[in-house]
């Protein structure tokens, strides 16, 4: 194979040691990630994402025929198959060492610099979904999704941006308001696990 030599995770070794040494019912979405790759994450090394993410869409459409019909064991199952196809695709682009020239993403993602985030750090799954939502949807920026209600202003925000404004009740002044939070709620969590580690290792 034609490869680019990359080697950005340096702790990939003792990344996954600690994931395996945790209880499964224990572990966060990353680990689920990390996991998932040391599987497969050889088998799909030449794989360009263009033919993973068409096995996501392929599965997603079998999913919402699945919910149409109601077979909601199925249901539960596809969607358990999606999330494993989707950390597949995550964990490459965040621990694979070496990628094939005409591959387009590289290490473009676990090297993103979006200078805004709100929980800075390593980037993950778990801190995008986070990113994203932030106990808020994405869009309106209500901890109660309202984008139902304004389903022609939300779909055409570009178009309607005032009205866009309005109806989240000034979106922007309260993802500023957030970003303020956040910062205060990391920085009390940071000092929690701190105490904990050290209740723990002086006991
Ligand atoms: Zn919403």
């Amino acid at each position: 194979m034609n490869t680019l030599n990359i080697q950005q995770i340096d702790d990939y070794d003792s990344l996954l040691m600690k994931t395996v040494a945790k209880q499964r019912s224990n572990w966060a979405i990353d680990d689920w990630v990390l996991g998932i790759h040391s599987i497969y994450g050889d088998r799909n090394t030449p794989k360009s994402p263009m033919e993973m993410w068409l096995h996501v869409a392929n599965d997603t459409s079998q999913l919402s025929e699945e919910v149409r019909k109601g077979n909601l064991e199925v249901v539960v199952q596809d969607a358990a198959k999606i999330f494993g196809r989707v950390c597949v695709l995550v964990g490459k682009y965040l621990y694979q060492k070496e990628f094939p020239e005409n591959d387009p993403i590289k290490t473009l993602l676990r090297n993103r610099d979006a200078g805004d985030d709100f929980i800075g750090g390593r980037e993950s799954y778990g801190k995008w979904i986070l990113e994203k939502y932030p106990m808020r949807c994405g869009t309106c920026w209500e901890t109660v999704c309202v984008c139902s209600a304004y389903r022609p202003i939300m779909e055409n925000r570009d178009e309607y941006i005032e009205l866009y404004d309005e109806v989240t009740k000034g979106r922007e002044q309260k993802i500023m308001e957030i970003k303020k939070s956040s910062i205060m709620l990391m920085v009390s969590q940071v000092r929690l696990r701190k105490n904990f580690f050290l209740c723990h290792w002086t006991n």
